[in-house]
């Protein structure tokens, strides 16, 4: 197979190239590394089977050739990336999931879309199943990612409608793992570096807000499994152990041996209260479901960070 991952130097699409790269296939990478690096890549740089080119997807989409697969992965993720680029945000959603279509379908290619628990917003439901159709504030500061990727499912399943395009949605829940940037704000980074350089712990809020949090190397066989599939979704991809953020600081806390403190910073808008995914649809139709668990995962995400500290 040739396949196109948008946004494939970042955390979970620099994953998902090795994924794909064990599996055999060809993959090119397009990205336009405002969040994502070189380096998540640099392992993979004399493997001739992978090609990475340099595009803002929200402009041009400069792949030619035969085309099996691609997956849409480019967006900033982590809540302060989107809200420092709130128009890019919007940008890399709308026209530019626009135009990985466009590639998808004139190619016959199969299109997955990553998208979001953030689709819920904060939930009134819980757990969170596919049918909820979300508590979203559109024009509230969380409201440029939530409303683009919302978008991007509604373009996404227009085109399979009125042209066919054969496509699948992931509903993807927070995850973590290795290449998490360290500094790119989000809960599990935040965390790890913070216990491991002694800093405090910031947990906003009372920290009594809820996570599920999914390790990298099951969310990208997640995804891969939507993509071998012919499921069009929404479909969640998550681990439905669920924590509260107090929770996830003491477990860093105990497994780091760190003596940092924690210390609560005021709650962000609009900031979830819940979060925890349902995957009876993932589990039912796909036959995947997440077997790494969260204590697991954390600790090798915890020696990653502390040889990147190191270096
Ligand atoms: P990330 O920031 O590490 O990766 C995003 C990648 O997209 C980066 O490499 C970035 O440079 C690239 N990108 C951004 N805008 C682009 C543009 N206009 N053109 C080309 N490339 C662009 O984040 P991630 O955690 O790897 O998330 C990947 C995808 O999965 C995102 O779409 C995100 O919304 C979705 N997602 C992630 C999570 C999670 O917990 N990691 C949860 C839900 C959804
Ligand atoms: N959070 C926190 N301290 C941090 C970073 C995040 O308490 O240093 C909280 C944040 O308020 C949210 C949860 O952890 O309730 C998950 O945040 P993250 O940014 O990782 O992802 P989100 O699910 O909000 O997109």
């Amino acid at each position: 197979m040739r396949v196109v991952i948008a946004g494939g130097a970042g955390f979970l699409g620099s994953h998902l190239t090795d994924l794909h790269v064990a599996r055999g296939d060809a993959v090119v990478v397009l990205d336009d590394f405002t969040t994502g690096t070189q380096e998540n890549l640099a392992h993979l740089a004399s493997t001739a089977a992978v090609e990475v080119i340099a595009a803002d997807v929200s402009v041009e989409v400069p792949v030619t050739g035969a085309v099996d697969r691609v997956y849409n992965l480019a967006s900033p993720a982590s809540p302060p990336a989107y809200l420092e680029r709130p128009l890019e945000t919007l940008a890399v959603g709308s026209e530019g999931t626009r135009r990985l279509l466009e590639l998808a379908d004139t190619s016959s290619a199969r299109f997955v879309m990553a998208s979001t628990s953030e689709i819920y917003g904060d939930p009134m439901v819980h757990p969170q199943v596919e049918d909820y159709r979300g508590n979203v504030d559109p024009i509230g500061p969380r409201g440029v990612y939530d409303e683009a990727k919302r978008f991007a499912e509604a373009i996404t399943m227009a085109f399979h409608t009125k042209r066919g395009t054969d496509i699948g949605i992931a509903r993807i829940f927070n995850t973590y793992g290795p290449r998490l940037a360290a500094g790119d704000g989000r809960v599990v980074s935040n965390f790890i570096v913070q216990a491991l350089r002694g800093d405090p712990l910031t947990v906003y809020g009372d920290g009594l807000q809820t996570r599920s949090l999914c390790y990298v190397a099951d969310l990208v066989a997640g995804l891969a499994a939507l993509g071998d599939a012919t499921v069009i979704g929404p479909i969640n991809l998550g681990n439905p152990d669920e924590r509260t953020v107090l929770e996830i600081a003491e477990i860093i806390l105990e497994l780091t041996g760190s003596s940092s403190s924690i210390e609560h910073l005021p709650l962000p808008t609009d900031d979830p209260t819940r979060r925890c995914p349902d995957i009876t649809r993932a589990t039912e139709q796909l036959g995947w479901r997440p077997s790494i668990k969260t204590e697991d995962g954390l600790k090798v995400t915890i020696d990653h960070f502390a040889e990147l500290l190191d270096r």
